[in-house]
């Protein structure tokens, strides 16, 4: 095979992404006994940005049900993940909670009855209580660099906005979004952190057993945007991606992993982190597909 080249590129369009080292690697692993494995750069923090989707995705479900997806879809996008394309003509109503708009939607959807601040209380408390870690924190420099150049989310927004599928103020929605993108992690806290998508009998039980699936087909199906049937191709496990680098993919019943690694696909999705994540799937042989 072919030596390929899995530098890539750090996210460049949030300054302080840019800022991040991407000659940097970690990865953790814990096992539905509760056992846990880590390598390399496993305990440095960084910005989990779409990873947080997932999280705030299990909040809207918790608190709106299946009325959610009145508001946004369940299908692949095949887009970019800030694309607007689609938004005009399916009348912005987003194809999947994980592209950007789908996302503001959602976190649009949890503020109903709640200010940002409240919001961003009960996501921080969904990601402790997952993880067992008080520590897990938002990072200010982060989101106030998400929002001086987030001026395609802000595209998004106002174009929602126009539809009817935005509730709340522009400003407000992107706000609490943009604070989301910025939690901050280790990928040994990630890892632990996604123990409650793993239904396994020790994990903490935060969603119904039946949620968890459909968390982890929209993974599968979405969680890499433009390259998800990529990921499922080669990986074989749900798996969501954020442009800070990390991954975090589950091994139903079996395990929850975490791989982070800055240097980015065109698509926005750590080269190196998806190596290594196929790479582990298979020598353990683990995959959705038997
Ligand atoms: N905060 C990023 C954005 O809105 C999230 C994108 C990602 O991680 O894929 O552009």
């Amino acid at each position: 095979m072919a030596a390929r080249d899995l530098r890539g590129e750090v996210a460049a369009y949030i300054p302080e992404l840019a800022r991040v080292d991407p000659r940097q690697f970690g990865m953790a692993v814990v096992l539905a006994d509760g056992r846990e494995f880590a390598t390399g750069d496993a305990d440095v923090p960084f910005s989990i940005q779409s990873i947080s989707k997932v999280f705030m995705l299990a909040l809207a479900l918790g608190k709106l049900g299946d009325t959610l997806w009145n508001r946004v879809g369940r299908e692949p996008s095949g887009q970019a993940f800030n694309s607007i394309l689609q938004l005009e003509s399916e009348r912005g109503r987003p194809r999947n909670p994980f592209i950007n708009a789908g996302a503001i939607v959602t976190t649009d959807a949890v503020l109903d009855g709640s200010t940002p601040r409240e919001a961003l209380g009960s996501l921080l408390r969904f990601i402790r209580e997952a993880a067992e870690d008080d520590r897990i924190h938002i990072n200010e420099a982060v989101a106030r660099s998400e929002r001086a150049t987030g001026h395609l989310n802000y595209a998004l927004a106002h174009f929602m906005h126009a539809h009817g599928n935005l509730r709340h103020d522009p400003d407000l929605s992107l706000g609490t979004y943009f604070h989301q993108c910025a939690v901050e992690m280790t990928c040994r806290q990630l890892a632990r952190s996604g123990r409650f998508l793993m239904n396994a009998p020790g994990a903490p039980r935060l969603v119904s057993a039946v949620r968890v699936r459909r968390i982890n087909a929209l993974m599968l199906t979405c969680g890499h945007y433009d390259a998800s049937g990529d990921f499922a191709y080669r990986v074989g496990l749900p798996g969501k991606s954020g442009v800070g680098g990390g991954i975090l993919a589950i091994a139903p019943g079996r395990a929850s992993i975490a791989a982070w690694s800055p240097g980015l696909s065109r698509q926005g999705n750590s080269l190196l982190g998806t190596e290594a994540i196929e790479m582990l799937a298979r020598q353990t042989g683990w995959s959705i597909f038997g």
